[in-house]
Order: structure tokens, then C-alpha cells, then sequence
């Protein structure tokens, strides 16, 4: 299956990804811990990124298809892949169909993982980050064991600028803005598979593999076909 993940920050893309991943044995991407770790290592790619991530904007679409077609490149696409971050407007979403085009495949679908505003701002805006580990955490689902503390190495818990519920609140609409035509391209392809994201991780796991086994029956090697 190759499959591409969609949905607002916070909407639990990422846990998902590597859930799904995991279940259904396909290597998996997302481009936003490419961008992370490439500034963590100080490249020259790292920094532009960071410039544009900072601000909360998107990484211009010719550096960000070139890391996926990298990628896609190296990894070889009959065996399938996971997606995670892209695309996030339309132009992304048309290289990767010519980009697959040219490798002889085709995308299997887009799941869209469903989360109202509201949610989003609840889960976000209550968000603690670790100012030394990166551990996360959220003041009502997942408190740390002491005050602002990680549990994991003891170091102080911040909110990210970012997380600010007025920040979240913008981040939510300029992602609602880039993707509902993303969504459009591919219901018009019939590609698209929406998903419930309210609840707990492994009721959304189910759901998306309940939907992906409606939509596609698996032959015995592992791969799938369109039912009907
Ligand atoms: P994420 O971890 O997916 O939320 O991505 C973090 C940041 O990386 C985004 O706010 C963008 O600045 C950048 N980024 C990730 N994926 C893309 C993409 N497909 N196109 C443009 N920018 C991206």
C-alpha cells in the first residue's frame, strides 16, 4: 500500500504513522523530522528550513519534493510507504502522483485523520514540551509526576511559543487553508478516506484499519487490491 497521511496539527498524524507502519510492515517518512534532524546536524539544508519553520510557515515545495523523491527513490516504491506531513497543499500532491507516475505506481490513499478546532486548541494549547529532552507531555491527559518537571531526566517542562492557544488557533486555520483543496484533489481521484480522530490511539488505529479493509482486499503476498 502506499498510502499519505492528512490532517491539522495535533490531529495524531504522527503516532498513527508509526502505528500503522509497524502493523502493516511499510517503511515510513514524515517530513517535518527530516527538517528536525537536519537542523539538529547543522546542514545548510537544516538552516534554510529552520527559517521558514520558525515562523510557522511552509518549507518551499522544491526543496521538500526533492527530499521525497529522494527518498521514495531509495527505498524503491512497490513494496509501499507511508507519507507523513506531505503533502500539504496541491502542487505537492500532483508531483507525487507524476513522481509515482514515472516509477510505473500509483498512490492507494489519502486518510485524512478528522479533529475539530476545539480539540486541536484542548490538545495543543495544553502541550508540555522538555526544555532538554523533547518528552512531551499535557496538563490534563498526560501530567508529568512532579510540578513542570520531566520524568524522564528531571529537566524543566516549557510550552512552546507555538503552542500558545492564539499561535494554535492561526496554525489550525493556515493548515485548514493549504489542505482542503489537497482533500478535493484527492476525493475527485477517489482517493480519499476520512477518519474520526476523537477518542483514544488505538480506537483511530482501528478505525483507519477498518477503513483501509473495507476499501481494499489483501491477497495472500501481503499486497492489496480495490474491493470491487
Ligand atoms: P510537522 O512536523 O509535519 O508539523 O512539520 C513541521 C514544519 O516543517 C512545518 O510547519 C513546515 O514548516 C515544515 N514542513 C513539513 N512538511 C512540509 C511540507 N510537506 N511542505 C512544506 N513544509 C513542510
Amino acid at each position: 500500500m502506499r498510502l499519505v497521511f492528512l490532517g491539522p496539527p495535533g490531529a495524531g498524524k504522527g503516532t498513527q504513522v508509526k502505528i500503522l507502519s509497524r502493523i502493516l510492515g511499510l517503511p515510513s517518512m514524515s517530513t517535518g523530522d527530516v527538517f528536525r534532524a537536519e537542523i539538529a546536524s547543522g546542514s545548510e539544508l537544516g538552516r534554510l528550513a529552520q527559517s521558514y519553520m520558525e515562523r510557522g510557515e511552509l518549507v518551499p515545495d522544491d526543496i521538500v519534493i526533492k527530499i521525497v523523491e529522494k527518498w521514495l527513490k531509495e527505498r524503491g516504491v512497490r513494496n509501499g510507504f507511508i507519507l507523513d506531513g506531505y503533502p500539504r497543499n496541491v502542487r505537492q500532491a500532483r508531483e507525487l502522483d507524476e513522481l509515482l507516475k514515472d516509477l510505473g505506481v500509483e498512490l492507494t490513499a489519502a486518510i485524512y485523520i478528522d479533529v475539530p478546532e476545539d480539540e486541536i486548541v484542548r490538545r495543543l494549547s495544553g502541550r508540555l514540551t522538555c526544555k532538554s529532552c523533547g518528552a512531551v507531555y499535557h496538563i490534563a491527559f498526560n501530567p508529568p509526576k512532579e510540578d513542570l518537571k520531566c520524568n524522564l531526566c528531571g529537566s524543566e517542562l516549557y510550552q512552546r511559543e507555538d503552542d500558545r492557544e492564539d499561535v494554535v488557533r492561526r496554525r489550525f486555520h493556515v493548515y485548514m487553508e493549504n489542505t482542503r483543496p489537497v482533500l478535493d484533489y484527492y476525493r475527485k481521484a477517489g482517493k480519499l478516506l476520512i477518519v474520526n480522530g476523537l477518542g483514544g490511539i488505538e480506537e483511530v488505529s482501528e478505525r483507519i484499519l477498518k477503513e483501509l479493509r473495507g476499501r481494499f482486499a489483501k491477497f495472500s503476498d501481503g499486497s492489496f487490491r480495490a474491493n470491487g
